[in-house]
């Protein structure tokens, strides 16, 4: 059967290839959905409305079966310039929110370094 995962990342064009690739090698996922804001960590960190992004988020779960929610947060992020500690607050914290509204899924926070690589946050299941 299909498998399929969502992916909630920034929309810079810098982090999409290797974030896809990273969990297409890690997860046995054959499709995934991708959802960008600029600063995704942010958005789902601090901001109280994100209804438009789980309009999209229920499309893919919902509709697509996906089964695994991954929140991306970048090195360089001129969308959310914070500093990296400050990243991984909010991905965890993002984590934490999405795990509550979709208990269901698997929900992972990854974070891009300056080196282009993803490294694992924190996991959920
Ligand atoms: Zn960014």
């Amino acid at each position: 059967m299909e498998t399929r995962a969502t992916c909630l990342n920034c929309m810079d064009g810098r982090v999409q290839l290797p974030v896809l690739m990273w969990i297409k090698a890690s997860y046995p996922v054959d499709f995934v959905d991708v959802i960008t804001e600029a600063g995704m960590d942010r958005v789902l960190a601090k901001q109280e409305d994100i209804s438009e992004i789980l309009r999209s988020i229920e499309v893919s779960v919902k509709l697509n079966k996906s089964t695994r929610l991954f929140i991306v947060g970048h090195y360089d992020c001129r969308g959310n310039p914070i500093d990296e500690s400050d990243h991984h607050r909010e991905i965890i914290k993002a984590v934490k929110r999405l795990r509550q509204i979709c208990p269901s899924q698997e929900v992972v926070g990854l974070w891009v370094n300056n080196k282009w690589q993803i490294e694992l946050v924190s996991e959920t299941w």
